[in-house]
Parts: structure tokens; sequence; C-alpha cells
């Protein structure tokens, strides 16, 4: 059977150990194609009723006594779930905050304990709220700072050569996506972890297009701190608070810039001298979103059960057999494929390069044109980014989207739509 028969996408759904999965998250349009679980993820059946509970229950009728009955400790149940998807300790995770958020205080947390050492390395792939807040640090701590970008030559990845020659001994920070945006090349963390550990530098992951999408072993790679998203591949909802990683012994050793009394030793002590918590906490602030928090659990439930390694496999079945569809299907149309070929180095998304992208995506999504809706997303300059999620994503998902962006082309049918763009896009 061809790549391109529709029954051998019938056949690989079959065959397909997750299957299940799809009925555990809701969809009200059979007609909808979702391949943007990388940047919002579908939302998990139970979490409607799980919410209403708490609600209902936990704040309606339990009012303030329910922060003695699971809300103090929400964070850290909740992160105990997470911490067995990316390879760490219970004690090594805390939820909270945004992945912006966690960013500036990791970073700023390892350039004080790294004084001394003025280089911040990094990459132009990386995303630019990363890139943002390191400019801002280096602003903050008065320009004693100089950040390095390496540069990729071909859009898609970094080589270890580039990335060697801009790690020194007077590096103090190497931070990168785990998992590249808009690429999705994806680096090996144990091998740059190791090279700048060489030169005494810190590492710092964020796993924003990793969790819940590829595994990620943050132990067995030593690394020292990471952060991420929780909204994405694992389903969490908009606003879900995101996480950080701190290796276990850098934690008596780092400090967090904000010292707030959900970081401090006693919050309840109303202490006026800040003394911060002896583990993780330390790097909480504020009151923790429980509503948020609560979002996370039948989420996390999903991902666990169904367990990285059977969706790592399936997504780099499907991210495999979509590339092999775009290059019968969708060359000979002006795209090209801008993701790695290698399965090794790529995550779960697939980015497709053409000129008419933008108007392209728009007339996926359009409900009046073509057969399906198609929900992918753009990125800048010209890229359709298709983001598979293995635990509700089918073989067809893959084999319909395809077909309709090949008619969107060869029936021009993008002509009608305007190249203005909107704010999110
Ligand atoms: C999605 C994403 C973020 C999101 O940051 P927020 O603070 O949640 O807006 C950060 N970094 C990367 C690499 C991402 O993909």
């Amino acid at each position: 059977m061809h790549v391109t028969d529709p029954s051998y996408a019938r056949q690989l759904d079959q065959q397909d150990t997750l299957k299940n999965f799809r009925d555990r998250f809701v969809k009200n349009d059979p007609r909808l194609i979702y391949l943007d679980g990388n940047s919002i993820g579908m939302l998990p059946d139970k979490t409607g009723k799980h919410l209403k509970d708490v609600v209902e229950q936990e704040w309606g009728r339990g009012l303030i006594s329910s922060w003695n009955k699971g809300w103090y400790d929400r964070s850290q149940q909740t992160s105990a779930l997470l911490a067995a998807l990316i390879g760490a300790q219970p004690d090594e995770v805390i939820i909270c905050d945004s992945t912006s958020v966690n960013l500036f205080k990791l970073a700023f947390a390892a350039l004080k304990f790294q004084e001394g050492r003025t280089g911040i390395v990094s990459d132009n792939l990386n995303f630019s709220s990363d890139i943002y807040l390191l400019q801002g640090l280096v602003e903050l701590f008065g320009h004693q700072h100089t950040l390095h970008l390496a540069e990729s030559h071909d859009d898609i990845g970094v080589d270890m050569k580039t990335l060697e020659n801009l790690l020194g001994e007077d590096t103090a920070l190497a931070t990168f996506s785990h998992v590249a945006f808009k690429s999705s090349f994806m680096y090996n963390m144990k091998e740059v972890t190791r090279l700048a550990h060489k030169k005494g530098a810190l590492v710092l992951w964020d796993l924003s297009h990793s969790t819940g999408a590829v595994p990620v072993d943050l132990g067995g790679s030593d690394a020292d701190l990471a952060i991420g998203c929780t909204y994405k591949y694992l389903n969490g909802g908009p606003g879900a608070p995101a996480f950080l990683y701190m290796r276990k012994d850098l934690q008596q050793k780092l400090k967090s810039p904000i010292w707030g009394w959900f970081g401090q030793n006693n919050p309840f002590d109303f202490k006026l001298e800040y003394s911060p918590a002896p583990g993780i906490e330390r790097f909480l602030a504020g009151t923790p979103p429980v509503l948020s928090l609560s979002a996370l659990f039948p989420a996390l439930e999903i991902a666990e059960e169904a367990g990285m390694a059977a969706i790592r496999e399936k997504s780099i079945q499907q991210s495999t057999y979509l590339i092999q569809l775009a290059d019968e299907v969708l060359a000979p149309l002006g795209f090209r494929v801008a993701s790695p070929r290698n399965a090794h180095v790529r995550g779960s998304h697939v980015s497709l390069g053409h000129e008419e992208a933008y108007r392209i995506c728009k007339a996926l999504i359009d409900q009046n044109t073509g057969n399906w809706v198609v929900i992918p997303d753009f990125r800048e300059p010209d890229n359709i980014r298709l983001g598979i999620a293995p635990l509700y994503n089918s073989f067809s998902d893959i084999f319909y989207a395809i077909m309709e962006m090949k008619n969107i082309v060869e029936q021009r049918w993008y002509e009608k739509f305007a190249l203005n763009k909107e704010k999110v896009t």
C-alpha cells in the first residue's frame, strides 16, 4: 500500500496502541483536525467535571478551610506527577508562575551564583521571550554580561561545534530550548550539558515544546535547571501555571530574586526577616493559582497513563509519515520541510515552509474552504507549524490535513484571504 493511499492511514490508525486516548478529549466538530497541540492542548474530558467539583465543593462549601485540605500543597502534589514525566525527583520540581517568570527567576539565580563569570550563551532559534528575558537580565546586572547567540546555519538546527566554540571559562549560564519552537530541532540534552559543565557553566533548559511530547531525562542528563509550560502538550489549559526544576544539590545554593512569603521557610510565621525555604519551594513567590493547578490533575494523569515511551514512539511514526506525505504531495507545490529529517533530533511538530504560508493557514482554518477545518499555526516568516499530539491525533488527521493543503494550493483557494495578520497567528 502506498503512503498517499487513505487506507494506509486507516491501517496505521487500527494498529495504533494509543488510539483509545482520542476519546479522552473533548471534540465538538467532526470536521476538526487539530494540529496545534504544541500551542494550546485540547481539553481532557474529565477536566470540566473535576474543576466543577473543585469550584463547588472546595471553594463553594469549603471556603478558607480548603487551604488545609489540599490547596496549600496542590502545587507540590501536581509537581510530583509532572516530575515523573521529565526524569526528575518530586522534590526537584515545582509548578508556579509562567514560563517567562520562571526563566527570569532561575537565570537570575544562576547569574548571581556565578558572579565573576560574564558570558551567557543561547542560540538564535530560541523563543523570543527567552531572549528578551536574558537581555533584560543583562541590563538589570548593569551590563556586566554579554549574551552570545549560536547561529543556526540552516534555520533548522545548531551544530555542536558552533555551540562548543561559544562556551568558555567565562560562561556563567547556557540556556536553550530543548526543542526549538519553530523548526522542532531537538538538542542532545546530555551532550550539551556535558560540554557546558566542562567549562563550569550552569545549564538551563526550556522544556516548553518537549514536556509531554518527548521523553526528557533531566536526572540522567545531569541538568542543572529547567523550566517549561503545561498548556501545550500537557493539556493543562489556557494560562495553566508553568514549572521549574532545580537539581537537588543546587537548591541550597541558589536564591530566587523574588522573596515572597510562599518561598519563605515558614510563611505563616509572618516573621519580618526573610529566610528562604530549604528546598525547591524557595522559588515560589505568592499564593498559588489553585483552580489552574487543579485543572492539571486530569491532564497529567492521561500523560502518565499513556507513558512517554509510547507517546514518543507514535510521535516519531506520525511526524515521519507527515514528512513522507509532504515530500510526495506538497513538494511539487512549493512546500519545503523546515524541520530536521532525522527523527532523533526532531520534536513532535513539523514545520513546512511556503511563500504563501500565511494565507494557506487562513484557508486551512476557514470553515467554508475545503472539506476539513484544519488548525495549524503560522510562524514568521513563512512557516506552517503542524503540531502532532499523539494522545489525540490520528494518522488520518495527518493524511487529510496534507490533502487539504494540496487542494488549497492547487485550486488557489488561499487567494481569497487577505495578507494582513491578526494579533495571534
Ligand atoms: C510556549 C513557550 C513559552 C511560553 O512562555 P509563557 O511565559 O507561558 O508565555 C516559553 N518558552 C518557549 C520555548 C515556549 O515554547
